[in-house]
């Protein structure tokens, strides 16, 4: 790991300061930041430790739920309201990585995690687009197993790892960051990009904004909503194929949808194809199936990962059969 400085902040003003000055890395949870920095995938110059910031309340409110950015997984994957009102939140939290990891990581450092390739995480690989802009893709020619085949472009074909972000675009949630201009919000389907022509580029945040909290607006299918998740293991893995679903249903008929995909896309997916397959109709197999389809139209297998399509199709059908409460 190459020397680093290191500054402790305890308001975001001076965290803004101190990242824009130093062009140093805000530091959370550390999960995610300093095991890429013992790789010697990062080297940043300064570290800015923003774990003392007030932000870590998870609030309940009439209009649904705010999150602060430094509230740590598994506090959000337990909160009552979380689980009352957004099951597929909870699930997916605890679908990802281990107790103790999930004890330190924040909904900020989860956002912003990167991806898994292995070609990425290899330092002595030089062909990675995503850690230098035009160096190549080693993944291309390589090992594809768990690589993404919705989003890619002929730059990356990465997927991205979060379980979380997946949950968080079925329920339609809202990034808030600040940044020297102000505030934003994101609607965080918007939030993360593909890599099109720029892999290195994985989000709309611009360089030193912080993100201050994740709002999830209190919508009718939250409630019904669940995370499916196959993996090499039982814990402690990353997802082969993963889908979040959440169903209004008034009667017998699906009144809204949301299908949000991950482990065979570039960044959290939601599919509006599975979405508009599903509204109107009668929940069943079959509808569940045929939505399962259309999420994975056009997706694009390498040497390794056809297998993916139809585990995402399983997945998919399975997580709508348990929001629809038909398990
Ligand atoms: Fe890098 Fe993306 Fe290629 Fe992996 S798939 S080596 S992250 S450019």
């Amino acid at each position: 790991m190459e020397p680093f400085r290191y500054m402790r902040v305890s308001d975001e003003t001076s965290a803004l300061e101190a990242v824009a000055k130093n062009g140093a890395t805000m530091l959370a949870g550390g999960t995610n930041v300093i095991d890429l920095m013992r790789l010697g995938i990062t080297s940043p110059p300064m570290l800015v430790d923003v774990n003392h910031l007030p932000l870590a309340a998870i609030e309940e409110r009439e209009d649904g739920l705010s999150i602060g950015a430094m509230a740590r997984n598994t506090d959000v994957a337990y909160h009552p309201a979380v689980r009352r009102r957004y099951p597929v939140l909870s699930e997916a939290l605890l679908s990802g990585a281990s107790p103790q990891l999930r004890n330190l990581a924040t909904v900020g450092g989860n956002l912003l995690q990167r991806t898994r390739c292995v070609y990425f995480r290899d330092a002595a690989n030089p062909h990675c687009n995503k850690r230098k802009a035009g160096s190549g893709c080693a993944a291309m020619d390589g090992w594809t197993r768990m690589h993404a085949v919705l989003g890619t472009s002929e730059r990356c074909i990465a997927a991205h790892p979060s379980d979380m972000a997946v949950a968080l675009v079925a329920l339609d949630a809202t990034v808030h960051v600040r940044g020297s201009q102000g505030v934003r919000h994101l609607p965080i389907a918007g939030f993360h990009t593909t890599p099109g022509e720029r892999p290195d580029i994985e989000s709309v945040l611009l360089p030193g904004e912080l993100i201050t909290h994740v709002t999830l607006p209190a919508t009718k299918f939250a409630a019904r909503s669940r995370y499916v998740k196959a993996r090499d293991r039982s814990a402690y893995a990353f997802a082969l194929a993963s889908a979040a679903a959440a169903l209004d249903l008034e009667g017998t008929t699906i009144r809204e949808a949301r299908v949000a995909l991950g482990g065979v896309t570039t960044k959290p997916w939601r599919s509006s194809e599975a979405e508009r397959r599903l509204v109107g109709q009668k929940p069943g197999p079959e509808l569940f199936q045929a939505a399962a389809e259309a999420a994975m139209q056009g997706a694009t297998p390498r040497h390794d990962n056809a297998f993916k399509i139809e585990l995402a199709r399983r997945v998919i059908a399975r997580a709508l059969t348990l929001a629809a409460g038909m398990a």
